[in-house]
């Protein structure tokens, strides 16, 4: 790609309305537009990005046994009506509905048990075919009553929710333990540092359930974005051995744990990236979704629900990894790997090898923009520290001895390379990246 040709403006204005880091950077850095309250366009950059988190998190999921489908975002009111969450989501205010032309009550999906659970009891119908685990990625829409801090809250957004149906207990305990450490890869694999909390099951329902949080720091530029209080535990090696939401904890200064062992607890401010639950048979039972079990009686599905919050990772991917001058990306989530900025694309020499390096980067399966925009370097550096691509190479005046310089986003000095072998280096770097 050629920033010439690539659809994105920069602005060095902080946009008005966003209070926290990453809807700041988010804005500045022409990866979203506004559309209207919690609504975004994704514009070409966070399309890439959203599409990287989409890719690791499938990869995980298929991984792990579950299976992608996708349903519609078109839900009737009498589906909702089985479970008795109709009224209550309308009461609530959070579900985006209307009427259609023949004036049958309509949503827009908030959330997927009561669809999923009507395409299960059509086709589940004995043991043998449990467990089953099935997943879509999609957008959902939820009339938030404070909808804010840009991808981070949105009332339109992007989300991973998984369901699965399991004829014993045991059996959904196990898989519940294989999604917890499903999710823990998927948000180490997108750069983010994550912790499983006890939380509180709310509008889902269901006994058991767990938060994945992004801890948080207050920072002097912006808002805390963290909006969960979450209270943990640490041994001696740093350890975490408790971590709840504060809505589940018993407030107390300390947490024993079975030997009596007691540890101080800690206060921190979380982003809620993932949720998932033990629905038992909350929705099976409501909705007469039934199985023929080894035995030959008739029982409802025991299941699991597993939501991820995509476009809220990509934001809160940005709170963990920015700087003063702009975005920091973790490599597997980063739109692009890399930038070539000829310093004064006036100058042939500087153009041609430019040129040069962007074809073989190319060949070499790189993700790479060419910065070939007729503006002064000093500019072109300012928007490849914003935009945040990990790596930069600038082709300048060392060209004269055959040299280049490359700089990873964080690097506060390039490293002169010949020009031969600048790109084996950038590719060696990707790699070493992404597997540290
Ligand atoms: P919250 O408590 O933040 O309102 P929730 O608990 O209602 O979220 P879930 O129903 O658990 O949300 O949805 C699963 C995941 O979807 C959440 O863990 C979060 O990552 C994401 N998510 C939920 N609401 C939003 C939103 N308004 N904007 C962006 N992401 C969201
Ligand atoms: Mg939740």
């Amino acid at each position: 790609m050629r920033t010439s040709r690539l659809f994105v403006q920069t602005q060095r204005e902080t946009p008005a309305d966003a209070e926290v880091m990453s809807h700041q950077l988010l804005v500045k850095a022409g990866y979203i537009k506004r559309l209207t309250s919690g609504v975004y366009s994704y514009l070409p950059l966070m399309w890439r990005v959203l599409q990287k988190i989409s890719a690791i998190v499938s990869h995980e999921m298929d991984a792990a046994g579950a299976q992608q489908l996708h349903l519609p975002v078109l839900q009737p009111a009498e589906l909702w009506q089985e479970t008795g969450r109709w009224d209550r989501f309308v009461q609530d205010g959070l579900l985006m509905h209307f009427n259609d032309r023949h004036d049958r009550p309509l949503a827009l999906g908030p959330t997927h048990e009561e669809v999923i659970t009507d395409v299960a009891r059509q086709q589940l119908k004995s043991y043998r075919q449990l467990p089953t685990h099935l997943y879509q990625i999609q957008t959902k829409f939820r009339d938030e009553p404070r909808p804010r801090f840009g991808l981070l809250r949105g009332r339109e957004f992007i989300m991973k929710d998984g369901y699965s149906f399991h004829a014993s207990q045991a059996c959904l305990d196990n898989e519940y333990d294989v999604m917890a450490q499903t999710y823990y890869r998927i948000f180490e694999r997108c750069g983010l540092q994550s912790l499983m909390v006890q939380s509180d099951s709310g509008a889902i329902g269901g006994a058991v359930s767990h938060e994945f949080m992004v801890l948080t720091h207050n920072q002097p530029d912006a808002q805390q974005s963290g909006e969960n209080d979450v209270i943990f535990a640490q041994d001696a090696a740093g350890k975490v051995v408790y971590a709840a939401n504060i809505e589940k904890a018993k407030v107390s200064d300390l947490y024993i744990d079975s030997d009596g062992t007691s540890y101080p607890l800690q206060l921190a401010k979380g982003i809620e990236v993932g949720n998932i639950f033990q629905l038992g048979t909350k929705y099976s039972v409501a909705m007469k979704a039934t199985f023929t079990d080894e035995d030959g009686s008739e029982k409802p599905y025991i299941m699991g629900c597993y939501g991820l919050g995509v476009s809220r990772v990509a934001a809160a991917a940005v709170e963990q990894h920015h700087d003063a001058n702009g975005l920091c990306w973790p490599v597997a989530i980063a739109p692009y790997h890399l930038v070539i900025v000829p310093a004064n694309v006036k100058d042939d020499a500087q153009r041609e090898a430019a040129e040069t390096l962007y074809a073989e980067a190319l060949k070499a399966g790189l993700e790479v923009v060419l910065d070939d925009r007729d503006e002064r370097a000093g500019v072109k550096f300012k928007d490849a520290d914003l935009i945040g691509y990990p790596l930069r190479i600038t082709v300048g005046k060392s060209l004269a001895t055959g040299q280049i310089e490359v700089k990873p986003r964080r690097a506060t000095e390039p490293t002169l390379l010949g020009t031969a072998q600048a790109i084996t280096w950038v590719t060696q770097w990707l790699t070493q990246q992404q597997q540290a």
